[in-house]
Order: structure tokens, then C-alpha cells, then sequence
């Protein structure tokens, strides 16, 4: 089994190629993209305003995240009408950014974002407002390079529930690590490899979701779907499991009784189905922060 290899897409220290720095957003211009942000979500991603902020406002990202013009990529500001933010330097920043990943990547993003909408609704969340990334394509090897990755740092709802990678949710109370798994496992129900706060010290601070290892199964074998498990068999049953990533009988022994309490049939480490049914149950556990 191959593990991916995954550095974060903002992480500018140890590439072969220095980036330009990026250029400094005039604080006219960056008022001005806040109204205009504003303005497009009260019309709607359909409207008008929208198709403005769309346009040649966009800030630039960091070199390294522009992909050469040989490379078909796509570029987008939002995901499905959602608007993708950059605050790695720049906390709070509205200003719409041109990210670029494959078509292919793209499509899986707007059915990610559909499934993200459809299940923290049924746990009584408003629309998403807003996300907050630190890169897809990102000028390397790797699936960021393939234009097939996302770092995924915040998610913002209306009425201001957050579930926040960058702040560490991971690691905070109950409700948050609960709402984190949820995100988690949305993304697992349409990404592969998904590496998260449980998975290494470089996830602390954000989602990586990408193409590498698709199809969309658990595997015992993968640290990455491993420490998802005992995260998730912890937060949301006590098992009090190590998360080491080691698939052994505790392990087991929880995820049966997770998968019997949840009301899965099939086998979620050979049926795509079966997992995506499970993931969805986990995700509606989460942002309800109720047990299983
Ligand atoms: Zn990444």
C-alpha cells in the first residue's frame, strides 16, 4: 500500500524554486473586494454582482500556486458558487483568488460541496458562507502538482459555525472534534487520500483531500483511513482506542460495532457504496454531536 507523501500546499520553505512573494493587496483594492464579496453572496452566485467578482479582481496567489499555461487546468474563485478564500498570511482576507485544478478535480469538489450542504443541513446548520483553503494546485510533484489535491482549512456556515482544520479542531472539545470528523468524512466520501489532524504533525492545520488512492474504500492497511477509524470509534462511542494508525482487533471490534449501531450492510473495505453510506452516517453524527 502506498501512502501518499503529502507537504502542505502553503508550505513555501522547502521547495526546489523559491516563489515570487506575493504582491501586496492595496488596501483600496482590498476594501473594494470585500463590498463587491458581499454584494455577490446577498445576489446569489448567479447574479450579476457575482459574475463581477468574478472577473480580473481576483487576487494573485503565490507563483508557485499558477500553473503554466501547458497544463490544463481550470480556474475557479468558488466551488459550486461557494467562495474559496486564502488567509494563510492574511487572516480574514475576502478578496476572490483564481485557484487552479484539473476539470476532473473540480467536478469531485462540486459533488463534495453538494454532500457537505445536504448533510450539516440535516444537522441543523445554515448554507455554507465560505471556505477557506491553503492551495490546490501547487507547482510540484505530487497530487498537487496534478492539479488533484485540496488543502482544506475552514469551513465557514451561516449564522457562524466554523469547523476549522487551520485552528486545530482536531484537538479541541468534543462538539468541534465531532464536527471536524463530520467534514472529515464528507471529504472521505469523494477524495482518496484524505490526511487529516490524526494522520501527522504536517495535518495539524488543515485537510488534505486528493485523487491518489481512489476508489473510495477503508482500507485496514492505510494509516490515513486507520486513525480516521479509531478517531472516530473515540469520539463518537468512548472506545478509548489508540489512534496509531495500526488496524488490530480493538480496532476490529469497534468498527464492527460501529458499522452494526450505524445500519450499514455490505463491506465498506470493498464496496464503495457501503463506505459512502457509512461516512454519510458518520457526517450526520458529527454536526448533530450526537453519539453512535
Ligand atoms: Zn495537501
Amino acid at each position: 500500500m502506498q501512502e501518499p507523501v503529502d507537504r502542505p500546499a502553503h508550505d513555501h520553505t522547502a521547495g526546489p524554486a523559491a516563489p515570487a512573494p506575493s504582491p501586496r493587496i492595496d488596501r483600496r483594492l482590498f476594501l473594494g473586494g470585500v463590498g463587491a464579496a458581499a454584494t455577490a453572496l446577498a445576489v446569489g452566485p448567479a447574479g450579476a454582482a457575482a459574475q463581477a467578482a468574478e472577473g480580473p479582481a481576483a487576487a494573485a496567489l503565490p507563483r508557485e500556486m499558477q500553473a503554466p499555461s501547458a497544463l490544463a487546468m481550470r480556474t475557479f474563485s468558488r466551488i459550486d458558487g461557494t467562495p474559496v478564500y486564502y488567509w494563510r498570511g492574511d487572516r480574514g482576507n475576502t478578496t476572490l483568488r483564481s485557484w487552479q485544478c484539473t476539470d476532473a478535480f473540480y467536478d469531485r469538489l462540486v459533488l463534495w460541496i453538494r454532500d457537505l450542504r445536504n448533510l450539516s443541513a440535516d444537522g441543523g446548520f445554515g448554507s455554507v458562507d465560505f471556505l477557506v483553503s491553503a492551495g490546490f494546485y501547487v507547482n510540484r510533484s505530487g497530487q498537487h502538482g496534478a492539479g488533484t489535491a485540496m488543502d482544506l482549512d475552514m469551513v465557514r456556515w451561516a449564522g457562524g459555525r466554523r469547523c476549522s482544520p487551520l485552528d486545530r479542531h482536531h484537538a479541541e472539545g468534543r462538539t468541534l472534534r465531532r464536527r471536524y470528523l463530520a467534514v472529515d468524512a464528507v471529504c472521505r466520501r469523494r477524495f482518496r487520500y484524505v490526511l487529516d489532524g490524526w494522520y501527522n504533525s504536517a495535518h495539524h492545520d488543515h485537510i488534505h483531500a486528493d485523487f491518489g488512492g481512489l476508489p473510495t474504500t477503508c482500507e485496514k492497511g492505510s494509516r490515513s483511513d486507520t486513525v480516521f477509524v479509531q478517531a472516530m470509534c473515540n469520539n463518537f462511542m468512548g472506545a478509548g482506542l489508540a489512534v496509531d494508525g495500526i488496524w488490530g482487533s480493538n480496532t476490529q471490534t469497534w468498527f464492527n460495532r460501529a458499522k452494526n449501531r450505524l445500519g450499514i450492510s455490505g463491506d465498506p473495505h470493498s464496496e464503495i457504496v457501503a463506505w459512502r453510506n457509512m461516512l454519510a452516517r458518520i457526517a450526520r453524527h458529527g454536526f448533530s454531536d450526537t453519539a453512535i
